[in-house]
């Protein structure tokens, strides 16, 4: 005979598939063994690195960057800033990255010349391949997709926050790099999240492949990549950058173990836990035995042993204890969240 724990799981899997199935971290709630987050100082300056960053340019040398062809950089620094030299080309971390969250700040030339995207026009590219861009938008229409904050030919920024010409701006971008299959399938797109001088302008939108003029890319070229460097555009106009740091997303932790598996408890088993335990009870409900941690919250338990049972969510174990008649006399709760607690049988 199946357990009336298992046969209930299956009737709530079931109707969760339609209606209101409950999501998971992959976690319980309270799990003590899951790890603690690090320690990171962030910075007394709005802007500042934090102490976990990398600091790709701190205003004085480019030692982090090279020339798109791999040479030394021909950009120049100046007052605190890098400059892009028209006709210099790219310039190219020697670092890679993949997922990151990325500070940038940035000026377009004070004299204003050109129009559209003739006026100093730049680009902040995550993993060489998906361009933020850089633009004076500050009165200054152009395809909204290439205006500035937008991921380039694709996305169109929220509003536009631009700050005039020579103003310096923010970049604030959370950068989570595609997926990919072992065979090359893309699993997940792109995800670019930007904000511009504080404001929200990219709200987690998926980029459609590499961005690129005119065409759309898919993610073919990209098949397997995992990081790639933080590239700087040079568009033929003299745009600054300084303060430019990224800190590495480190992928979400999975749990060590796996869930256990429902034991197999005969009615008989199951009824006989049924009861008041001090504040605490336990009740059958949709033919799964649920314990009301005192008395109203219900906590569906999963069956290790005849007496002996962990949570379906939250983190902890409960176990019954049997008394010299044989029966039911007592339980003993641990809870991550709680600690330990004994009741006694009151019923
Ligand atoms: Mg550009």
């Amino acid at each position: 005979m199946r357990n009336i724990i298992s046969v209930g799981c299956l009737a709530v899997l079931l109707l969760g598939s339609i209606a209101n199935a409950q999501l998971s971290t992959g976690w319980k709630s309270h799990d003590l063994s899951r790890p603690q987050p690090k320690v990171v100082t962030a910075s007394m300056k709005p802007g500042g690195a934090p102490s976990d960053a990398i600091v790709l340019f701190d205003g004085t040398d480019l030692s982090q960057w090279v020339s798109s062809n791999g040479a030394d950089p021909k950009w120049k620094v100046v007052d605190g800033a890098m400059e892009s030299v028209p006709r210099s080309g790219y310039i190219v971390s020697k670092q890679k990255f993949g997922d990151c969250q990325l500070h940038v700040e940035f000026a377009t030339p004070k004299t204003v010349k050109g129009s559209g995207q003739g006026r100093g026009n730049s680009g902040v590219f995550l993993m060489g391949e998906f361009e933020v861009q850089v633009l004076d938008s500050f009165e200054n229409p152009t395809y909204s997709d290439g205006s500035a904050g937008s991921i380039y030919g694709q996305y169109p920024p929220l509003v536009n926050a631009s700050r005039k010409p020579g103003e310096w701006q923010t970049y604030d971008i959370v950068f989570k790099r595609p997926r990919f299959s072992e065979k090359g399938e893309l699993v997940s797109a792109a995800r670019l999240t930007v904000f511009h001088n504080g404001v929200l302008i990219q709200d987690g939108n998926d980029a459609l492949g590499p961005t690129n003029w005119i065409r759309f890319n898919d993610y073919g070229k990209m098949a397997g990549k995992t990081e790639g460097p933080l590239s700087l555009q040079d568009h033929g106009n003299p745009v600054r950058y300084r303060n430019i740091w990224l800190r590495n997303l480190e992928e979400t932790k999975k749990p060590k173990t796996e869930a256990a598996v429902d034991f197999e408890l005969t009615p008989a088993d199951a009824e006989r836990l049924v009861g008041q335990y001090g504040g605490h009870r336990i009740i059958k409900s949709d033919e799964r035995l649920v314990f009301m941690f005192n008395g109203n919250t219900p906590l569906t338990m999963v069956g290790l042993a005849a007496t002996k049972f962990e949570f379906k969510e939250s983190a902890g174990s409960l176990e019954f204890e049997i008394g010299d008649d044989g029966k039911i006399s007592g339980m003993v709760i641990r809870l991550d969240a709680a600690g330990v607690r004994k009741a006694n049988r009151t019923n």
